[in-house]
């Protein structure tokens, strides 16, 4: 097959930027190799395809977020969520104190207050094995960096406590944001990321394992939210010039899903100002281009 060549080759072309800073404010995350790259697809046939670092695990982060709002969506309902998480692209940062005026609820499921809220509406035995599932194997917990980021979470405290007082999360605070951080801690390497994509492109059953992991209406309402909140601040950007539903996470991890197509994901730790992955943007605005994949793309 000639995909792992061409998939090399985009590696080799965007290889050369070493722009970019790691995410210091969670210390574990400042020891990554910077240098760290790999790319895989998964199709919705299950053919998969990983070049270049592809057996580095690293933390899942806020790749979690879309994951979390299916799981939460497959138990609740869309109105009982709804009623919770709005759907409204927020403009800020991922880590922003923000709130819908009027109904306190946060902007959208993608940047911190949302998943929070999200995260306090399932347990973290439903996170561990839905996430599992939707990647195919079990995924385990990196220690150092849950640790390492729960002592430093003064500001996911800080949105918790808020959600709190406006009556929008009702279990402990503390607890959410503990259950929360054990989320974003989830182990995992390009190719579990390509296959946790390629489930939600598939309309919620693994291509592989051929388990049924949430229903179908839900991937549509996940992926619509990740095409419009997925990359926070940098959202519209990434929209045009890519066009494909996304989600980043600050420890390097970028996934795109091609509904009734493909999952994509990409490591480089190096992120920007944004807190999206620098290299992972610019593999996926290549792919983009060199395949045809901009959603908007008139055939
Ligand atoms: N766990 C991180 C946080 O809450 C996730 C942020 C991210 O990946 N953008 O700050």
């Amino acid at each position: 097959s000639p995909i792992p060549d061409y998939l090399t080759e985009v590696l080799d072309v965007c290889g050369g930027d070493g722009s970019g800073e790691l995410a210091a404010y969670i210390p574990e995350l400042a020891q990554a190799d910077p240098d760290r790259f790999a790319l895989a697809l998964a199709t919705v046939d299950g053919a998969t395809y990983a070049v270049g670092d592809a057996d580095v695990a690293f933390s899942i982060q806020s790749i979690s977020k879309p994951f979390a709002y299916a799981l939460a969506l497959a138990e609740h309902g869309l109105d009982a969520v709804l009623e919770k998480v709005g759907v409204e692209p927020s403009g800020d940062a991922f880590n922003e104190l923000s709130l819908e005026i009027g109904t306190g609820r946060p902007f959208n499921p993608m940047i911190n207050a949302g998943a929070l809220t999200v995260h306090a509406l399932i347990d973290d035995e439903t996170v561990r094995r839905g996430f599992s599932a939707f990647a195919g194997r079990d995924l385990e917990l990196d220690e150092e960096v849950f640790t390492s980021e729960l002592e430093t979470a003064d500001r996911n405290r800080a949105i918790a406590f808020m959600l709190r007082s406006h009556g929008i999360v009702e279990k402990d605070a503390q607890e959410v944001v503990e259950g929360y951080t054990r989320q974003c801690s989830l182990l995992v390497t390009v190719r579990d990321l390509a296959l946790m994509a390629a489930t939600l492109a598939n309309g919620g059953v693994h291509p592989v394992s051929g388990e049924r992991v949430v229903p179908r209406e839900v991937t549509r309402q996940v992926m619509a939210v990740m095409a419009t909140c997925g990359m926070y601040d940098a959202a519209g950007d990434w929209f045009t010039s890519v066009g494909i539903p996304a989600k980043s996470g600050v420890a390097g991890g970028l996934i795109g899903a091609l509904p009734g197509q493909a999952g994509l994901a990409t490591f480089s730790p190096r992120l920007d100002r944004h807190g999206n992955s620098v290299r992972g943007v610019q593999v996926f605005e290549r792919l983009s281009h060199d395949m045809g994949m901009h959603l908007m793309e008139v055939p």
